[in-house]
């Protein structure tokens, strides 16, 4: 399959589903724009597309789980943006205080507001209260954070370098018969390796732990990835003021450490 082909394959199982249950028993979908602990995996080319027109068909509500992707990881201010998404609720947290406090929160539609509001009037008071809500030093972060992303300029940043960052991770990597897909979008970046690409591909068995060791000899080499664990793939995701210098950096400890695992492929 072609991958819009995939895309309309993955609507139509929706859309199976979504009937088999009763659309009135369905609320909403929930998704990440692009997975990222998942494996950095983007969404095949219209896939949001597809699956949005089953949902407004069925009056199903869009949940964009943006943890990761919120606040400029892919290039844009929200992975909704980079995707043409136009969700219902959005969920937010690790990329609004960049993770240097704890801070979450959700954002509504108009529609999912006036839900709660007409649901007041009538039932009483939406009780959603947490021991925590609106703390102000996790608030505080925010807003620093925030601010910070607007006078650095780094969103943009994230996708300039982004673009930089994999390209050099292709130009360096892709002729390794034991890399397979370079993929992501923005600062989400990842680097599968596989037991062999040109006759497969074909994967190492788990209990190697090709991954984490890739991931141990860029450590030292002054490199923090993770080994994600779905598989064999090393997840990039620098913080957003990375140079092009250090996107470099990163691209040769990569080169260095597959090569050392792997040897010369
Ligand atoms: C980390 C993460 C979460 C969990 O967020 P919490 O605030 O820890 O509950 C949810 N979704 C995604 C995509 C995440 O990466």
């Amino acid at each position: 399959m072609t991958e819009l082909e995939f895309s309309a394959h993955c609507a139509a199982k929706l859309e199976e589903m979504i009937l088999a249950e009763g659309p009135e028993t369905v609320a909403a979908f929930i998704g990440e724009p692009a997975l990222a602990t998942g494996g950095m995996v983007p969404p095949p080319a219209g896939y949001w597309d597809a699956i949005q027109a089953v949902l407004k068909r069925y009056d199903v509500l869009l949940i964009a789980d943006e943890v990761v992707t919120g606040f400029g990881r892919m290039g844009t201010m929200f992975g909704s943006d980079h995707f043409g998404m136009q969700p219902d609720i959005i969920t937010i947290a690790k990329g609004l205080t960049s993770a240097y406090a704890p801070l979450s929160g959700s954002i509504v539609s108009e529609k999912v507001w006036q839900g709660l509001a007409d649901g007041t009037d009538r039932f009483g008071a939406f009780g959603h209260g947490w021991t925590y809500a609106a703390h102000p030093i996790g608030s505080a972060a925010g807003i620093a954070n925030l601010k910070l992303l607007d006078d650095l300029n780094l969103v943009a940043n994230a996708g300039t370098m982004g673009t930089y960052l994999k390209q050099g991770l292709n130009a360096a990597l892709a002729d390794h018969g034991n890399v397979g897909e370079i993929r992501g979008e923005g600062l989400l970046l990842g680097v599968e390796l596989v037991k062999d690409r040109v006759n497969g591909p074909t994967f190492f068995d788990a209990s190697e732990g090709i991954g984490v060791k890739v991931h141990q000899a860029l450590m030292r080499r002054g490199v923090i990835s993770r080994a994600m664990p779905e598989s064999d793939i090393i997840g990039i995701a620098p913080p957003f003021c990375i140079t092009e210098g250090e996107c470099d950096q990163v691209v040769g400890a990569l080169k260095e450490s597959v090569v050392e695992v792997l040897g010369q492929g």
